[in-house]
């Protein structure tokens, strides 16, 4: 099959990838759209210092991440993705062919070892024209959503897991630092959640027009005012939880230095340098920081749905779509945040 690859730092699309063949609790679908996320265009610049950093932690128990990846070699990517059902493998229960179907991007091998569907020398991603999914993994996409949409539920969920990681209440306010698609998911959660002061920050007049549409109630280009100004102009004395969406150095520190009192801090964005700290802002003003990555299911499932039902309009947020022939180029377009937002890979 067709399918896009990742090889010696180079993006392009191979005729021959491996067919991948349903074993027990599988099911092999045809990818219907995949969207392109940040992570992959960090991945595809910055692979071997990101396999570094990973090899140096500790504590990582959940996944298992497979044979040690190979950059050399061909590697798979896409991991948000909404696809269609082809064949269910033997003595597995799953929804039959031409299911719409989306799923958490981890795949359980046979074997029942769990890999993720994130970079692979195996196991085939969203860039490709068929894929794996587990039987216990899938969601059948409800009657209707457009497949573009669907794809849109796992950058979607991010947002809506940093949202529960905040524990945000009615009556708190939020600031969001970055309108990149991780903090559009952020602020559509906080819509859907009622924080009814929502103050976004961004150098980009599209992602702050974007901002808007997800719900966020103020919009401010930092280099104007600063986002902190902001927040105190718009949610005065409210409990704040501040959302970083960035993920640069630096960013962390900024906001310990001009965070109020007790605030909150939420890191969702990824930063994958050294960074550095003054704790003594933080002490001070005694500062909560939460690190967090990733949904669970049931997250995933209530951001389906809520896409489902129009409570959250993803439409806004893909700004492209493109073939495989199209991923080298979408890669590069996406370095342009004036431009793009979020580009759909439709094999
Ligand atoms: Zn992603």
């Amino acid at each position: 099959m067709r399918a896009v690859s990742l090889k010696a730092g180079q993006i392009y699309v191979k005729d021959d990838a491996p067919d991948p063949v349903p074993g027990f609790g599988q099911v092999l679908v045809e990818v219907k759209a995949c969207g392109i996320c940040g992570s992959d265009l960090h991945f595809a610049k910055h692979g071997a210092e990101m396999l570094a950093l990973g090899r140096e932690m500790g504590g990582m128990t959940v996944l298992d991440p497979g044979p040690e990846l190979d950059l050399d070699q061909d590697v798979y990517m896409g991991h948000e993705f909404s696809a269609e059902v082809l064949e269910v493998g033997p003595d597995t229960v799953a929804p039959e062919a031409g299911t719409l179907v989306t799923s958490i991007p981890i795949l359980f091998t046979p074997e029942g070892a769990l890999r993720p569907i994130v970079y692979s020398n195996e196991v085939a991603g969203g860039y490709g024209e068929r894929m794996l999914l587990s039987a216990p993994m899938i969601t059948e996409v409800p009657n209707g959503l457009d497949f573009r949409h669907a794809a849109l539920t796992e950058p979607m969920a991010v947002g809506l897991h940093a949202v529960h990681k905040s524990r945000i209440a009615p009556g708190e306010g939020a600031l969001v630092l970055g309108c990149g698609p991780v903090g559009l998911a952020v602020i559509g959660s906080l819509q859907l959640k009622g924080i009814d002061t929502i103050v976004a920050s961004d150098f980009s007049p599209t992602r702050r027009a974007l901002a808007t549409t997800m719900g966020a109630t103020e919009v401010v280009d930092p280099r104007e005012e600063p986002a902190f100004d902001a927040w105190m102009r718009a949610g005065g004395a409210k409990p704040l939880v501040c959302f970083e969406a960035i993920g640069v150095p630096g960013i962390i520190d900024s906001v310990l230095k001009d965070a109020p009192h007790s605030t909150r801090l939420v890191v969702v964005g990824v930063c994958m340098e050294t960074d550095r700290i003054n704790p003594f802002f933080g002490i001070s003003k005694e500062l909560n920081v939460q690190f967090c990555l990733g949904y669970d299911p049931m997250e995933f499932a209530d951001t389906l749905r809520a896409i489902a039902e129009g409570e959250l309009a993803v439409a806004p947020l893909i700004t492209g779509e493109v073939g495989l022939d199209g991923v080298a180029g979408a890669f590069e377009a996406l370095g342009n945040p004036d431009e793009h937002c979020k580009i759909l890979v439709t094999p």
